[in-house]
């Protein structure tokens, strides 16, 4: 004697259900995402080493320009006491042309490490901009990559619930106590099955087939199981 015929019913809703949890894992969407935010990451990490390099340039930059600015104002202080008319002797005169000369030499060579620091800069920006693009570019495709992979999801969600409340409704059927042995023989199987029909001296299960003394057991035993994976076996009439 086999066990009753709906035990297939909920293992055929539980392979389903396992199939679609599967394909849920394992839709392209979720690599596609995947290889996205891998490429962010290393764009990002390349951005991050790039602006470390025009970190000390950078500060430079804005160092000098503030000295140049306070260098700037010393020398119009100086040049309208020059051409003001009220400093008349000529020691103090040479004194503050030299002074004049002096910021003038000085901003010229601040202004040199200026350039030099700008060009450091210069050097490294089509880098930076091909990488800001780059980012751009990854980041614009993420949106879409996750709209599709939520819809997917949605619908493979639907699925799911259509084939549990199925597997519910055909549960309901089926006696308790094959029902709890059903689910701990799926539980400890590697495919999956539970119980499976023994067609053709078959298993459908495992599709190995029972010799003719396992035949004859299985056909008496009150609870059939196949001898390869252990499902319990639901016997053809005839
Ligand atoms: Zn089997």
């Amino acid at each position: 004697m086999g066990a009753d015929p709906q035990i297939l019913a909920v293992q055929d809703h539980d392979a389903d259900a396992d199939r679609i949890r599967h394909e849920m894992s394992t839709l392209p969407e979720l690599a596609e995402r995947d290889a996205a935010l891998a490429r962010r990451a290393e764009l990002s990490g390349r951005r991050l080493a790039l602006e470390e390099r025009r970190g000390p340039p950078q500060s430079e930059l804005g160092r000098l320009d503030d000295e140049v600015a306070l260098l700037r104002a010393k020398l119009e202080r100086e040049e309208t006491k020059l051409g003001s008319g009220h400093v008349t002797n000529a020691r103090e005169l040479t004194g503050l042309q030299a002074e004049v000369e002096s910021l003038r030499r000085r901003i010229a060579d601040l202004e040199d490490r200026e350039l030099e620091a700008m060009e450091e800069l210069e050097s490294t920006q089509p880098e930076l901009d091909a990488l800001e693009s780059e980012l751009a570019d990854v980041d614009a495709s993420l949106a879409p990559i996750e709209e599709r992979l939520q819809g997917a999801l949605a619908a493979l969600e639907a699925e799911l619930d259509r084939t549990e409340a199925a597997r519910s409704a055909a549960a309901e059927v089926v006696d308790a106590e094959l029902l709890a042995k059903y689910e701990r023989t799926r539980a400890r199987s590697v495919n999956g099955i539970g119980a499976a029909l023994l067609a053709d001296g078959g298993c459908t299960g495992c599709h190995v087939k029972l010799a003719a003394g396992e035949l004859v057991d299985a056909r008496e035993a009150d609870l059939a199981r196949c001898p390869a994976c252990e499902a319990i076996l639901v016997i053809e009439e005839g």
